[in-house]
């Protein structure tokens, strides 16, 4: 279980993010990655395995203009470190982020299998992208989606998810693992 910083301000938000994972280096990982709402209003993900500083050299290299977006240092748990295993775990416009274990997530995969999801992980996270991504399809509510998708969950996390529809909204969620949230101004 490692770290996950997510932020929306009125600056560039990927030089926070990165900061902000340096700040997490301390508590040890294996890959890191970043997803941002772009400028055109699409996902923009980065991810790479090993430290904080290769994946800073990777957004300086192609740089990830947005205002909003959401972070994350891996221990991997389930499935080897690896790019495709690494976070944020993208689901149609939905890129996601979660720290912990999801003790029931071999069900949930089984049935998002059925309707149609195809997975390129071996996380258990990646389940809980195509899920939430699932109920919202239907319901346009990412809120509520949220909260129908940790319903489903059990094991402890952190997690933070964003979209492309919702540019303002960041969410975030946890259950036996710390969440804060820093109110700013100009920039939470
Ligand atoms: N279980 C997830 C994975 O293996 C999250 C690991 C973590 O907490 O960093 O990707």
């Amino acid at each position: 279980m490692c770290g996950i910083v997510g932020g929306v301000s009125g600056l560039e938000i990927a030089p926070i993010l990165i900061e902000g994972l340096r700040r997490l280096e301390y508590r040890g990982y294996d890959s890191a990655g970043v997803a941002i709402i772009g400028e055109s209003g699409g996902l923009d993900v980065r991810k790479a395995v090993g430290k904080v500083q290769q994946l800073a050299d990777l957004v300086e290299e192609k740089p990830m203009p947005g205002t909003l977006g959401i972070s994350h240092t891996r221990w991997a748990t389930h499935g080897v470190p690896s790019t495709a295993n690494a976070h944020p775990h993208v689901s149609g416009n939905i890129a996601f982020v979660h720290n912990g274990i999801i003790e029931n997530y071999k069900e949930l995969k089984e049935s998002l299998t059925a309707k149609g999801y195809e997975f390129v992980s071996e996380t258990d996270t990646e389940t809980i992208a195509h899920l939430i991504h699932s109920i919202y399809k239907d319901s346009g509510d990412l809120f509520e989606s949220l909260k129908t998708a940790i319903g489903q969950l059990k094991g402890a996390y952190g997690l933070s998810v964003l979209c492309t529809d919702k540019p303002d909204e960041l969410l975030g969620a946890r259950s036996g693992s710390p969440l804060v949230i820093g109110l700013g101004i100009d920039e939470n």
